[in-house]
């Protein structure tokens, strides 16, 4: 397998076949290797820097209803809140004083915020902070509301594909449609968003080739950043007796992405500390290069339950940053608290 993960190092190119192999047979042996050699591609691009991202969970109102998630539509239990814009700004401002410079604004897919609204509250935190970017997680909109939101200027929009089989995809996403996702993603980049897409880890169903078929998606889509993390049931959804992601899977799929896209902005999960106590650590160990901690007020915290476990829910946006800063650290790795933009995206302004 060492050839493959070789070939993968040096020329970022894989066949199909070349991967399924390489997930089908990976041992200990070679797992270790795939993280030491991730791990030298991420030296090599941005040395041994940790971007952090301050993460802002606006609101936990969803008209979806994907079947992993705890704060679908359906969920009766979820206790529903939405921040009014003075909080979200008090959350940014409390953010920068701690060293922030990005901001992460996600909830579910909450119709009461229009897009002018959106647009107010992204020309509201630039004014406060010109020096901030500003990076959205609000799920799929239209092309036409993605450009307001671009020109009012927000600088990066995460949109994870969730997974690229479009059999699973739409398995999990009742009345969703996995071409529409698709072509948001595509939407975004165009508009010139620095992206993120992403997958879910150890979902129900989910095999090597399904992973294969999210590998070669991300290489065709070129995200600047993937945000990859193990599913974990939520106990009032349909999921809630599925098993979890796991640890090694995870960070296998972390390893490829970074050998894959040598320069993609690539975080160590909240799922995946969740999952383990050294989870983010051992993220970062196998390509990681990315943190969000939250930002958002601790009398919401406890209800952006999208999973079961969540760390962090009841502490103070100070302590998480001084809480990451040393588990950083005691990898080896060093915090890096400007915007933290992609290489690429620096060179076009
Ligand atoms: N509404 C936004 C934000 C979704 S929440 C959007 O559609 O993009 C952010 C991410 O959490 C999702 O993209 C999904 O990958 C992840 N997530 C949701 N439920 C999860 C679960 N049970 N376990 C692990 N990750 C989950």
């Amino acid at each position: 397998m060492k050839n493959i993960i070789d070939q993968i190092y040096d020329t970022g190119q894989v066949t199909r076949d070349e991967l399924l192999e390489l997930l089908n047979k990976l041992d200990e042996g070679s797992t270790a290797y795939l993280h030491e050699r991730a791990h030298e591609k991420r030296l090599s691009v941005n040395g041994n820097k940790v971007f952090m991202r301050g993460l802002i969970e606006f609101t936990n109102y969803c008209k979806s209803n994907c079947m992993y998630c705890g704060i679908r539509r359906e969920n009766k239990h979820a206790d529903r809140y939405r921040l009014d814009t003075e909080t979200i700004l008090e959350c940014c401002r409390e953010g920068h004083e701690l060293g922030y410079r990005t901001f992460v604004l996600q909830g579910g897919e909450d119709p009461f915020y229009t897009d002018d609204d959106i647009v107010s509250l992204i020309k509201a935190i630039k004014s406060n902070h010109p020096d901030c970017a500003i990076t959205l997680s609000i799920g799929e909109k239209s092309k036409e509301s993605y450009q307001l939101y671009k020109d009012a200027g927000a600088d990066r929009y995460l949109l994870r594909h969730e997974t690229n089989t479009k059999a699973l995809y739409e398995r999990l996403h009742p009345d969703m449609s996995y071409e529409a996702r698709i072509q948001c993603l595509y939407d975004l980049k165009e508009i010139g968003f620095q992206v993120g897409a992403g997958f879910m880890v150890g979902l129900p169903g989910q095999e090597n080739e399904d992973y294969v078929n999210d590998l070669l998606f991300l290489m065709k889509l070129q995200p600047h950043m993937v945000g990859i993390g193990p599913f974990i049931p939520q106990q009032d959804t349909p999921l809630a007796h599925a098993s979890s992601g796991t640890l090694e899977k995870t960070c296998i799929m972390l390893s490829l992405v970074r050998l894959l896209l040598p320069k993609v902005l690539l975080p160590a999960t909240t799922a995946l500390g969740s999952l383990d106590k050294k989870g983010r650590e051992r993220g970062l160990q196998a390509g990681g290069n990315v943190v969000m901690p939250n930002l958002s007020p601790t009398n919401i915290r406890d209800k952006y339950l999208l999973y079961d476990g969540k760390i962090c829910t009841g502490d103070e946006a100070a302590h998480c940053r001084g809480c990451i800063e040393r588990r950083i650290q005691s990898v080896g790795f060093e915090v890096d608290m400007s915007r933290g933009d992609h290489v690429d995206s620096l060179t076009q302004k």
